[in-house]
């Protein structure tokens, strides 16, 4: 039934280690504060009595390990308190990730062994079995204790760092905000360009590389970041190619805490293989049961949500500019996937398969209305693959006629570069 228009006020008392799980209507935000005791929201805890105000859609959990009473206003898609949680479970794998910490911050002030690393944890699962709940906690808790771990989102089709179809890092310094998410300095993006990795398994295992070697560099530099370590957030997908893509990040990152998510065939599938690893630790952990499962419309939605939200700003806040380029003005190229050559004209004995890195010209037409561009840090053509990228455009007008584009960027004037990278990410403007 729709719920009722005229908000009301409404208070819930929450016992120890229990929660109160929302979903926020589907037009209506909601307003909610702490009344007493102490709770917090996917490891960050909520300041007392301030009112927070949560978007349309979000759903998520308040959590009070010694009991808290809640106050809300607006109307929820649903409200249920539950006292079975996995809650101990995760805080136990923190303490444990806490002392390794520990460990690797004491024994890099002396000399002898400055290579000490702190933990590299890595979240694995089918989709919609919290994986991405569970970092954001690994990651509040840490920063509360004042490490700065680092976050690597993997997930090409709901990142929750930048635009979908990207992989990237970022340093988390603050336990993360419940309505503003991971506030971003400088994140580390890479573009992969599309929402799932079959479209080009060699990309997407290219740009895991070269993520995971900057952030090698960047630790071999920085003693506090390296003791903190890492949360690595994976795709969903992990049947087949999935599950290749799994080993590869586990390797490329050396990952040495596996968390296994909701599937037991995962976890055994992975201590097996893992075994021969002394140093790699693969834990299995229970699905939280307050996890909302999305079907494939609702992720296709919050896809666009998200890219919304690189424009406009959660709270519609930012206000990105138009502007118009000619044609001769943009450079836009595209990673593999370019058309193959008739064997025919091929050298006798070359092969016909497309390199998957390869990097080609676009011209530009009518079929890159909708686009959505990241603008390349590279320098010259072929640094495409191996460069982050500065941001996005959003492609709103063609004009072949003037041979003009128009389109959205977050900032006025000229784009950072010169290059732009395109793949099958596109957005409609609702
Ligand atoms: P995954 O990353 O595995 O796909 P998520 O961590 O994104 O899964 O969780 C799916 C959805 O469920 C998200 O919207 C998340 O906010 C919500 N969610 C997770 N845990 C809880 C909980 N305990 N109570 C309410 N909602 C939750």
């Amino acid at each position: 039934a729709a719920a009722a228009a005229s908000s009301s006020i409404k208070q819930v008392k929450l016992e120890r280690e229990s929660e109160l799980r929302i979903e926020v209507a589907n037009d209506t935000p909601l307003r909610l504060r702490l009344l007493n005791g102490t709770a917090e929201i996917f490891g960050t805890e909520l300041p007392p009595e301030m009112w927070l105000n949560f978007p349309p859609r979000l759903k998520f959990a308040v959590f009070t390990w010694y009991g808290a009473t809640i106050e809300m206003d607006g109307a929820t898609e649903t409200d249920y308190t539950a006292d079975e949680t996995p809650m101990v479970s995760y805080v136990n794998v923190h303490a444990v990730l806490d002392g390794r910490r520990k460990l690797a911050k004491a024994s890099s002030s002396s000399a002898a062994d400055s290579t000490q690393q702190g933990p590299r944890v890595i979240v694995v699962g089918p989709t919609d079995s919290g994986k991405s709940t569970l970092c954001r906690m690994l990651l509040s808790w840490a920063a509360k204790g004042a490490w700065k771990p680092t976050f690597v989102d993997l997930d090409i089709g709901q990142g929750s760092i930048t635009s979908p179809g990207c992989i990237a890092a970022t340093p988390i310094e603050l336990p993360i905000d419940p309505v503003e998410g991971i506030s971003l300095d400088m994140p580390l993006v890479y573009f992969y360009g599309h929402t799932t990795p079959s479209q080009n398994v060699d990309l997407y295992k290219a740009l895991v590389k070269e993520l995971a070697q900057i952030l090698e560099k960047q630790f071999t530099g920085n003693a506090e970041s390296r003791a903190s370590g890492m949360v690595i957030n994976t795709m969903g997908w992990i049947e087949g190619v999935g599950y290749e893509l799994l080993l590869h990040a586990i390797d490329t990152f050396n990952a040495n805490v596996i968390l296994v998510l909701g599937q037991e065939k995962l976890f055994s599938m992975l201590r097996d293989v893992l075994r021969s690893k002394p140093n790699v630790d693969v834990v299995k952990l229970q699905k939280s049961g307050g996890v909302v499962s999305r079907n494939a419309k609702f992720r296709q939605k919050s896809r666009s949500y998200k890219i919304r939200e690189y424009f406009y700003g959660i709270a519609n806040d930012l206000s990105p500019h138009s502007n118009i380029a000619n044609f001769s003005d943009l450079l836009i190229y595209r990673v593999g996937g370019g058309p193959q050559a008739p064997r025919s004209a091929l050298p006798i004995g070359a092969d016909p398969v497309a390199n998957p890195l390869r990097v080609t010209p676009v011209n530009i037409d009518r079929d890159l209305l909708h686009v959505v561009l990241a603008v390349s840090y590279a320098q010259e053509p072929d640094q495409i693959v191996s460069s982050n990228v500065a941001g996005f455009i959003y492609i709103t007008d063609i004009d072949l006629q003037r041979r003009k584009v128009t389109y959205l960027s977050p900032t006025a004037g000229d784009l950072p570069s010169k290059y732009l990278v395109m793949g099958t990410l596109t957005w409609l403007e609702t």
